[in-house]
């Protein structure tokens, strides 16, 4: 096995295959090495729909050598070490690979400790807790067990993986409740740490709407602090955001130890998520953690041969697959034309991420946005959908459950640049 590659890359998650695929394809001539220890590649945007009963798990999955571009050279193997000052990083069995340029896609990780309790209200097979982020299949084990009581959706006070999935399952719980016949005995409530249900004001107002239909209680600025797994009930510290909506719906609180408690009968929640320890141990990450890098350029602020990409970086906008086609180009560019001496790539990235909202079978609404939070339809997407993407609409439902997974596995994972 070699052990230097002009562009080495860790993790063969979405950021990295469609980085190297899109090497590969534009500029074959580089030598590109990408380093990942896992046996298969998934397509997480879909987990939401398998958490609500309307989409094949397996389908989410491919082996990993399937995906990985033939002329890269995966390495299989984890990275425990990155040294940046000599061009190099260690891994747990391969020795040292070293690089000229290096691109850091591991994604995030997740931490349990940060909300004590939380693992063993997963772990308890009678919990009824759980997340389509770890766990989508048992979400929907669950959502079919539900007799009714409250039902919580909530999230930690870290960053997540697509800030929206967390109501996104909310919405298909709530309409399966009905198909269900277990609403008119259900209450259910969202509690967030957040001030607003979505930061782009087109889509906060059209999902309002969709939790006054669905008479959704929300329960902002409530920060998750523990869970009591036994009692079932998640307790809250309430932030400067604290406020409320649809308190008609009438969901009962405890108060204890200046924590305020919520009785569920069902949870849902996003899983407290970090960058992965080698990342945190380098020299390349900021204060919170993440990796360290410039917002435009996606370049360490340390080292100029050294870029962020997906879930990983420190950035101020959603973590996405979505993000991550647009940043995958500016890498590209940025990393060619230095190679080649060209003059510095003028190429940014202006934080455009997007959130496909499903608000129930059959609805959806596309949240496309930049670092500012304005709304920002994607000119081709516009194209192909035709209307107005911030009103729910079918079309845009067909566009995440059949679309989306066919352009990632056939277009965005081939290299093409869509
Ligand atoms: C429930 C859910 C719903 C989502 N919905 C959407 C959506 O609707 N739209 C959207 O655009 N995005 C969505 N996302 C987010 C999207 O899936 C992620 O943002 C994206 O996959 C991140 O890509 P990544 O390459 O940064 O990390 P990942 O795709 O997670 O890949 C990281 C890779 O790094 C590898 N790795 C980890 N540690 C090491 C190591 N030490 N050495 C080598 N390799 C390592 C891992 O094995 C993995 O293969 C969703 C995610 C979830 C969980």
């Amino acid at each position: 096995m070699e052990n230097h590659y002009n562009i080495t890359i860790i993790g063969a998650g979405t950021g990295g295959i469609m980085l190297a695929a899109q090497l590969n394809a534009k500029h074959p001539s580089i030598k590109v090495g990408i380093i990942d220890p896992a046996e298969f590649h998934y397509y997480q945007p879909a987990w939401t729909l398998v958490g609500a009963g309307t989409y094949d798990y397996e389908k989410t999955k491919r082996p990993m050598k399937a995906i990985v571009p033939k002329k890269s050279t995966w390495i299989k193997d984890a990275v425990t070490k990155i040294d940046a000052k000599n061009n190099q990083l260690a891994t747990a069995t391969s020795g040292m690979i070293t690089y000229d340029y290096l691109v850091v896609a591991p994604g995030l990780t997740y931490n349990f400790d940060l909300v004590p309790g939380l693992k063993e209200a997963f772990d308890d097979p009678n919990g009824m807790a759980g997340s389509v982020y770890t766990d989508a299949k048992k979400v929907w084990k669950d959502i079919q067990k539900f007799k009714g009581g409250v039902a919580l959706f909530t999230q930690p006070n870290t960053p997540i993986k697509c800030g929206g999935a967390p109501q996104k399952v909310m919405y298909l719980a709530e309409a399966a409740f009905k198909k269900h016949e277990v609403r008119d005995k259900s209450k259910v409530v969202f509690a967030t740490n957040g001030g607003v249900i979505f930061g782009v004001q087109q889509i906060k107002e059209t999902l309002m709407k969709v939790v006054d239909r669905k008479n959704i209680q929300i329960k902002f600025g409530h920060q998750l602090v523990k869970i009591d797994s036994q009692e079932k009930i998640a307790w809250y510290k309430l932030g400067d955001n604290f406020s409320e909506h649809n308190e008609r719906v009438g969901v009962q609180t405890q108060e204890k130890d200046g924590l305020i408690g919520i009785k569920y009968d069902f949870l849902h929640t996003a899983p407290p998520s970090v960058a992965p320890k080698f990342v945190q141990e380098s020299d390349l990450v900021n204060e919170a953690g993440w990796l360290d890098v410039d917002k435009h350029t996606l370049k360490s602020n340390k080292y100029e041969n050294v870029f962020g990409l997906g879930d990983v970086a420190g950035l101020p906008t959603a973590k996405t697959g979505a993000a991550i086609r647009k940043q995958v180009p500016v890498i590209v560019d940025h990393i060619v034309k230095a190679m080649s001496g060209e003059k510095t790539s003028n190429k940014k990235y202006n934080g455009y991420s997007s959130c496909p909202l499903v608000t129930d079978y059959g609805k959806m609404v596309l949240a496309e946005f930049d670092y500012n939070n304005n709304f920002i339809p994607d000119p081709k997407l516009k194209r192909m959908l035709v209307f107005n993407s911030e009103k729910e609409h079918w079309r845009l439902w067909m566009f995440k459950k059949y679309a989306l997974p066919y352009l990632y596995w056939n277009k965005m994972m081939k290299g093409e640049d869509i």
